[in-house]
């Protein structure tokens, strides 16, 4: 049977049973067998009595010592077995006459069962047990595995399904690597369900040696999905290349012309960037890079540089921002830059009239507008391109990979820029971003001091309203983050969260009445919120009270001071993201985290890590280590599943070894490398037609 054959035609697996199958993510026979046990039940050892803990599930071997019938509130047998070193109270609520006779002193017991607490120490209740009429010897038991099931389905159907699966499923089909342990995989997956069939563990193989090859086992099946990962981004990165894209040579040196007007020279890592995006755009084959660079290296003007060569050419360009304020602003940017070259830029945002959309979207379709901006929403919503030959997307790890795909889907292809403002640590972007070509603006412009990072604790918030008065009095603006909208209790019992409303109030009564205070969060209707962006953008609002929307982008250099309410309450990306805000002008900035003690182990390490340093990499690293990947990659925000066994947190360590079997197989083994792609494309069907 292949892997993609459906569940329904194994033996037993009616329609019924196929339905709750698929409540479990299982509908193929791949799926089935790769439904692997979460856990087993160990009987291959028995603990000392001494040893057991509470909660434990385990075998134990005893000698009974006294068999009772217990009157509490519910009748029971209980029988009381030692070993050398310890006693067990077994407990049985209900039993038949000729259990409690066999159950007499001096009969051994070898009994599982799960160590619960009792009225007389630890016990066992309803144990599975047999009767022994001298000590046993060391137990030739197994390894049950236990499956995650769903109603109405009992772990022993699932688990005789998984059996015949298996037996029936085509092992050659499925990848064979040199130089790993279990070198087959269906070998590796053979060993997680009947860890106990092996020789190996029959042979009287200790418990911990049968752990460890479970573990080579798991890591043998997850090395092979990221394998298949990584197989999957590099084909789809050949089918990209193997189309046809408009090739954008050098033209009418309009970017010499935008270099001279931009009142400032380009980094060295920007020049290096913009020269090879420039590259790829000459080429006819569709560009895909990531562009990535902390917050604040300076990315927009790449992107600039990139429509800048589309325009010359007649063609569109579309720039993607995860929000409207960011969309906003990257559309005022590109309107000092663009126009005065004679470019036309276009904003299409949710919150235009009717009419003011359809003006905006006739000047898309005709061509009178080269470079349009929009939320990733414009790219949903049928917007009629003319000539679209670029689309630039911002902020890349706010979309997660699915939006990648999509937007590849639109029309013909268009060169792609990504550009993301999180640092992806290396080892991640090697396996998920295969698909691309990664450039990285490794040096911020010059003259930027790093943004000093203080602690304080909650009891000190007068103090620091004070120092925000003193630096909005010397001229300088300030955010304030705040991480709700209003009071609300939190679910967890946790203190109240300081919201941006109730802190408005507090600021406005606390700080001198000349400073002007403006406020800026998601329920604010759209043009609101531009209001008081504007606002503060102008220097007519000195302190800025803010929820976390103005996380991604936001620019305005004369704000020099950012206090982060609730600190411990976000993770490390947005707090390295929010205090990104300052610190963009040639003044010393600083960021002040307020935090609710005491702090859990956790927020410890990351509001040090924030105080420590401002680099964007060791921040990204330290949050893969607290955190995991899924984070960072944003395949959590967007709910979207990447890997069926893989948890990139704990198998990271693998990614280096697939990328280099993932190569070698290319190069040398493209059947095998075959295979292991149809092991592992299904769920990625979707975007496998580019
Ligand atoms: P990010 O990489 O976070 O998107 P931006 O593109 O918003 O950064 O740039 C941050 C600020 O730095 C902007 O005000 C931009 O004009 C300015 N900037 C960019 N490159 C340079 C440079 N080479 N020299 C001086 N300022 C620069
Ligand atoms: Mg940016």
């Amino acid at each position: 049977m292949p892997f993609d054959a459906s569940v329904g035609a194994l033996p037993g697996v009616g329609k019924s049973s196929a339905e709750k199958l698929q409540r479990l993510g299982i509908e193929t026979i791949g799926d089935l067998i790769l439904h692997l046990p979460f856990r087993y039940q160990d009987r291959t050892r028995s603990v000392p009595l001494d040893e057991l803990q509470q909660g434990q599930e385990c075998l134990v071997t005893g000698c009974v010592v006294a068999s009772n019938l217990a009157y509490g509130r519910r009748r029971s047998l209980t029988v009381r077995i030692e070993d050398d070193a310890a006693a067990l109270t077994l407990r049985w609520f209900h039993f038949s006459s000729g259990q409690r006779q066999a159950l007499q002193p001096g009969v051994w017991v070898r009994c599982f069962g799960e160590v619960r607490p009792g009225p007389t120490g630890l016990e066992m209740t309803h144990p599975d047990y047999r009767l022994h009429h001298e000590q046993p010897g060391p137990p030739a038991g197994e390894l049950t595995p236990i499956y995650r099931v769903t109603r109405g389905l009992t772990p022993s159907r699932l688990a005789k399904w998984v059996t015949t699966a298996l037996a029936n499923s085509d092992g050659a089909a499925c990848s064979s690597l040199d130089g790993v342990e279990f070198t087959s995989l269906m070998d590796a997956i053979g060993f997680l369900h009947a860890p106990s069939d092996e020789p190996a563990a029959t042979n009287g193989e200790n418990a911990v040696g049968i752990e460890q090859r479970l573990q080579s086992a798991r890591q043998r099946v997850a090395l092979d999905e990221l394998v298949g990962h990584y197989l999957i981004l590099k084909r789809r990165k050949a089918l990209v290349q193997a189309q046809a894209a408009l090739p954008l040579p050098s033209k009418q040196a309009l970017g010499r012309e935008m270099l001279g007007r931009l009142g400032f020279r380009l980094t060295r890592a920007q020049a290096r960037v913009v020269g090879e995006v420039l590259t790829d755009l000459a080429g006819s084959k569709p560009t895909m890079r990531l562009v990535q660079g902390d917050v604040g290296a300076g990315k927009t003007v790449v992107a600039a540089f990139a429509a800048i060569r589309a325009a010359e050419h007649g063609c569109q360009t579309a720039v993607m921002a995860p929000t409207e304020i960011l969309a906003e602003q990257h559309f005022e940017t590109l309107c000092q830059w663009l126009p005065p070259l004679g470019i036309g830029v276009g904003l299409v945002t949710g919150r235009q009239s009717a009419a003011e959309r359809r003006a905006r979207l006739a000047a898309v379709g005709d061509g009178s507008d080269l470079v349009i901006v929009g939320t990733h929403a414009l790219f949903q919503s049928g917007v009629e391109f003319n000539r679209l030959a670029l689309a630039v997307i911002d902020e890349q790890h706010r979309f997660g990979v699915h939006q990648r795909m999509q937007l590849r889907d639109k029309g013909n292809l268009p060169h792609q820029l990504v550009m993301t403002a999180t640092p992806i640590p290396r080892t991640l972007t090697m396996a998920f971003y295969a698909d691309m070509d990664i450039s990285t603006i490794d040096e911020l412009p010059p003259g930027r001091l790093p943004v000093r990072t203080h602690l304080a604790s909650q009891a000190r918030r007068a103090e620091v309203i004070e120092r925000i008065a003193r630096i909005c009095a010397s001229g300088r603006q300030a955010y304030w983050v705040c991480t709700a909208i209003e009071e609300e209790a939190e679910s967890d019992g946790r203190p109240r969260s300081n919201a941006a409303v109730a802190t408005l109030e507090e600021l406005t009564q606390a700080l001198p009445e000349k400073l002007r205070l403006g406020l800026v969060h998601g329920r604010l209707t759209p043009s609101e919120k531009s209001a008081a962006m504007a606002a503060f953008k102008a220097g007519d609002t000195d302190v800025l009270v803010a929820t976390t929307v103005i996380e991604v982008g936001v620019d305005v250099a004369n704000a020099t001071v950012m206090v982060i309410d609730n600190a411990e309450r976000l993770g490390l990306a947005q707090l390295h993201q929010l205090r990104g805000r300052v610190g963009r002008g040639s003044q010393q900035s600083e960021c002040i985290l307020l935090f609710e003690p005491p702090l859990s182990a956790v927020a410890r390490q990351r509001l040090s890590i924030m105080r420590e340093t401002n680099d964007g990499f060791r921040i990204a690293e330290k949050d893969l280590e607290l955190r995991g990947p899924g984070d960072i990659l944003g395949t959590r925000q967007t709910g979207e599943q990447t890997f069926k066994l893989v948890d990139i947190a704990k198998d990271r360590a693998l990614l280096p070894q697939a990328v280099k079997i993932g190569d070698r197989l290319l190069a040398e083994d493209p059947l095998m490398a075959q295979r292991i792609v149809d092991t592992w494309l299904r769920g990625e069907t979707e975007y496998a037609t580019v």
